[in-house]
């Protein structure tokens, strides 16, 4: 009986723990061997109907410098004087400090990166482009940098800069032992009243690089699964996962190489795509709390709209105190 009773224990806790990794650990599927060549000898992998191209083959023929950041799960490529950020799951990706959108995202596995067939051909018809204001836009003051955004428009009017300091770029968050990326507008501190009746705006002429219409919001323990490995990633929660947290979001490149991340939608208008071009003052969302624990729990609490603002690829707000950060956006955003 005892010995029944031990066998009902070990096969319920065995059953218990198949959705747990059905749900987090998807079945990894593997490019193939090499299954023929591009012209030029290339080795082509296949993954279902797609053709991919292995990093380290790139590397090896020498047609690409590149490196692998296991930590963030990005990867960067070098070619002649071009430069790309690939991102884990990410349809955007990083071209000279500008962002472009893909159609598959790159693969991470078996200690390599798989470029799809599409973004192999931008990385190979690439070439050089002008040099990029990177290097000076790291090196701004506050004021010049609060002047090369100054073109930039609410995208919530009537609305001004929080009040409230732990809703500004560079915050503390200790959840995910990590720090706040992008400027959060609540009701509270905002002076408006903010719910998913409120429309986000274009803050000025852009590309919509990627648009979340399919987009699938977490349940608790998916979310609490991939904060619980962010947390451990020596302070710095990987891309990829933020990128989980930042829920249903517009992405939108404008000029000066900045770029702008709406995050927590709660709608995005069908015309929202990928590819369309976009001007001051048009609608690219609604607020919502999608992404964040609310989100999980599908209550409606918590709305705010969360934005991103980075410059050629870079996150600057770490350079200025928060009192400077607070100028800065301030005079950019407060005028309307
Ligand atoms: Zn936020």
């Amino acid at each position: 009986m005892k010995v029944i009773s031990f066998l009902c224990v070990v096969i319920v806790l065995y059953c218990l723990s198949l959705p747990m990794k059905s749900v987090f650990s998807p079945p990894v599927v593997q490019p193939s061997p090499t299954v023929g060549r591009e012209d030029g000898g290339i080795p082509k992998k296949q993954l279902g109907k797609r053709v991919y191209y292995d990093l380290n083959d790139l590397k090896q023929m020498g047609l690409v410098k590149g490196s692998v950041n296991w930590k963030q799960e990005t990867c960067s490529i070098e070619k002649n004087d071009d430069r790309f950020v690939f991102e884990r799951n990410n349809t955007v990706f990083l071209h000279n400090g500008y962002y472009e959108s893909i159609d598959t995202p790159a693969l991470f596995l078996n200690k390599t990166c798989y470029l799809p067939e599409t973004v192999f051909k931008k990385v190979q018809s690439s070439s050089k482009k002008q040099p990029t204001m990177e290097q000076v836009v790291t090196s701004y003051s506050a004021k010049q940098l609060a002047n090369h955004l100054s073109f930039l428009r609410s995208p919530i009017p009537g609305s001004h800069v929080s009040s409230i300091d732990s809703s500004l770029p560079g915050a503390v968050r200790a959840y995910r032992n990590g720090v706040h990326e992008g400027l959060d507008w609540y009701t509270y501190g905002t002076g408006k009243v903010i719910n998913t009746k409120t429309a986000v705006l274009s803050m000025g002429s852009g590309l919509v690089v990627r648009s979340d219409q399919n987009y699938h919001e977490m349940s608790t323990k998916e979310r609490n699964h991939w904060l619980a490995i962010g947390s451990k990633n020596s302070g710095q929660t990987p891309d990829y996962i933020l990128d989980k947290l930042r829920g249903k979001t517009v992405w939108i490149q404008f000029e000066n190489g900045v770029m702008a991340r709406y995050c927590h939608l709660s709608k995005i208008p069908k015309s929202i795509k990928a590819g369309t071009h976009v001007k001051a003052g048009d609608i690219v969302g609604f607020v919502g709390n999608t992404g964040t624990s609310d989100g999980a729990l599908h209550n409606n609490k918590g709305l705010h709209l969360h934005l991103d603002i980075l410059i050629y690829g870079n996150w600057l707000w770490g350079n200025y105190t928060v009192a400077e950060r607070r100028m800065i956006l301030e005079s950019v955003f407060n005028r309307f």
